[in-house]
């Protein structure tokens, strides 16, 4: 690793969005050239063997990191996004969260059937993101190499919820 301290550069913020929620803000972290470089070569290092052809991240600072990976190992870039975003035609995948239902979206022409794709974001939480879009790679008949986060909150128990056998590997664990 770099020797730079990356975590202390991850802003928590008590209850934002809401009560009870403590926000790991990466904004310092990405204002500082020096550790958004680190930050990337350590989340792409796993992966330089398993070679991916494309990185899907997901909205919204999936596509921070995700962008900056692509481009590190060579690969292409496809946005993972919330719904009514893309133009389409899209494939759909819905999603449980603590209140309700959400959905992900990709385009159906993003991505070459079999092809092999590193999934991004910021942060594993509860994990339901990270496999709804991974279930929406299997629609499109991506071959998962893989997902990558900066961070991960190890008490939501997102890396019990990551039923695929595809390795998922964090930078940072708070
Ligand atoms: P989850 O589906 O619960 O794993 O939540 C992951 C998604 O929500 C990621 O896209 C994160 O950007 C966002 N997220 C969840 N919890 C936090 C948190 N405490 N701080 C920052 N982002 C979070």
């Amino acid at each position: 690793m770099s020797g730079i301290p990356l975590a202390a550069l991850v802003r928590a913020v008590p209850d934002f969005p809401k009560p009870g929620i403590v926000f790991r803000d990466v904004g310092p972290l990405l204002a500082d050239a020096a550790a958004f470089e680190a930050a990337i070569a350590g989340m792409c290092a796993p992966w330089r063997r398993a070679a991916p052809e494309y990185v899907c991240g997901i909205e919204s600072r999936g596509f921070i990191f995700g962008a900056a990976m692509a481009r590190a190992l060579g690969c292409g870039f496809a946005p993972i996004r919330k719904p009514g975003k893309l133009p389409g035609p899209v494939l759909v995948q819905g999603y449980s969260l603590e209140y309700g239902e959400d959905r992900l979206e990709l385009q159906k022409d993003a991505l070459p059937l079999g092809a092999r794709v590193l999934l991004v974001d910021d942060v594993l939480a509860t994990g339901g993101t990270l496999l709804a879009a991974a279930a929406l790679l299997e629609q499109a008949g991506a071959r998962l190499c893989g997902a990558s986060v900066l961070i991960e909150l190890s008490a939501l128990g997102g890396r019990g919820r990551w039923a695929t056998s595809a390795p998922l590997e964090s930078v940072l664990r708070f």
